[in-house]
């Protein structure tokens, strides 16, 4: 069964095409400045030579239609028709307390999501755009939404709610959601295979460390910490995200700047995190490059960002009483070994041991830890698309 995946963000859009009983990819690509001026595709079906268009596209309509004409395009396409196409599942970022699972849309799911929309008011519009875009150009065809949020809805009370008035929570549904949930859900169900160990047995620290990052504490399989919030902006220190942060910090800094709650809200959001210490670059490529030039505001950036990751795998082991297994992905959990090795520096006592030879390494599923580490270290490149696509194909075949 073909299945196409479809992220919609609130300018771009990024799309798979995946054959299921083999999990093949057979196409995939990127639409960039959406409702901007230079719209662009760039598409490739796998085998073939790349493909690039550079055409208006006033909104998510007229990207996917251009995503389908790739697609299906005679020269530079995996498919011939659209029909062969059984399903799309989408990424959506926010589901509230409404869904703990994916789901086959209907106009009733839309109806919640769009009330959902308050808590994810830059992401969950261009999700549900992408939707109605498919559910117009392919009549018929089941759309599927896989939700940001699903996976921590198995938190507990004591782990999700702020302690602030609790009719905040009733009324304005203020409390911890989570994000990243399907990367943190496929490192869990991928370590448990690499492990050969059912993931209900394990105790796991997953770590998604990206321009956005979250680490999750999942025991038996569910989610029952992580570190973003409300929002995505709790949590580690980012790129530019700042994290955790005292709260009386906000509204001294509107009153020394002069400036509204909004700009700061935007202060924290762009200008703040690794690029705010720094003052260079959210890029850690750049950080660890300045830093090996003497630059001791990149090196602070590196450590500060390190700490605090380090502080909730230390506050993940308490809660889970012990910890199997850590696991890194995202673009710096992937790729940065000189990141990893800071994280997992002077855990002995704790048996963690990262192997520095094994550490050596990109992109690439594998074990970092030394033989006799007692927790295992592993790396496991992120795969967001394949987890929607395995849930659309399960979801639309039960259906
Ligand atoms: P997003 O949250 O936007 O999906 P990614 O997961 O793609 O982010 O991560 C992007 C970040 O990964 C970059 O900003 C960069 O800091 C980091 N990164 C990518 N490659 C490397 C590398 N070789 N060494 C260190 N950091 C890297």
């Amino acid at each position: 069964m073909l299945v196409l995946v479809i992220n919609c963000g609130s300018s771009s859009l990024k799309y798979q095409l995946l054959e299921m009983t083999t999990e093949t990819l057979m196409a995939k690509g990127l639409v960039e400045r959406i409702g901007n001026e230079g719209s662009v595709i760039n598409h490739e079906t796998i085998g073939k030579e790349k493909y690039v268009l550079t055409t208006p596209m006033e909104d998510h309509n007229a990207a996917i239609g251009h995503v389908m004409d790739a697609i299906t395009h005679p020269e530079h396409g995996a498919i011939k028709e659209l029909s062969e196409i059984k399903a799309v599942g989408h990424r959506v970022v926010h589901a509230g307390e409404k869904y703990a699972n994916s789901i086959i849309i209907n106009d009733d799911v839309i109806a919640a999501l769009e009330e959902c929309a308050e808590l994810a008011p830059l992401h969950n519009p261009p999700n549900l755009a992408g939707v109605r875009a498919c559910e117009r150009l392919m009549p018929g065809v089941p759309n599927v939404g896989v939700f940001d949020t699903a996976f921590h809805q198995t938190m507990r009370p004591e782990a999700y709610l702020y302690a602030i008035p609790y009719e905040m929570y009733e009324k304005h549904r203020i409390r911890k959601y989570g994000f990243h949930g399907t990367s943190h859900k496929y490192m869990a169900i991928e370590a448990a295979e690499m492990l050969n160990i059912d993931v209900n047995d394990l105790k796991l620290i997953t770590c998604h460390l990206g321009n956005g990052a979250s680490v999750s504490a999942i025991k038996h399989g569910r989610s029952v910490e992580t570190s973003m919030g409300f929002t995505p902006l709790e949590g580690l220190v980012m790129g530019t995200r700042c994290g955790d942060l005292d709260p009386s910090i906000v509204t001294l800094l509107a009153e020394k700047l002069g400036v509204g709650l909004d700009k700061v809200t935007d202060i924290l959001n762009k200008e703040s995190g690794v690029l705010g210490i720094s003052g260079i670059s959210s890029d850690f490529r750049d950080l660890e490059e300045a830093m090996e030039e003497g630059n001791k505001r990149a090196e602070l950036a590196l450590k500060i960002f390190a700490h605090r990751v380090r502080f909730y795998i230390g506050a993940y082991i308490a809660e889970m009483n012990g910890v199997d297994a850590i696991v890194f992905t995202g673009g710096i959990g992937e790729n940065d070994a000189y990141m990893r090795e800071v994280i997992c520096a002077n855990m002995g006592n704790l048996g963690i041991k990262l192997d520095k030879e094994k550490n050596k390494v990109r992109g690439k599923q594998t074990m970092l830890s030394a033989d006799d580490s007692k927790v295992k270290i592993m790396l496991i490149p992120a795969n967001e698309e394949l987890v929607i696509a395995r849930e659309t194909d399960e979801l639309v075949k039960k259906a």
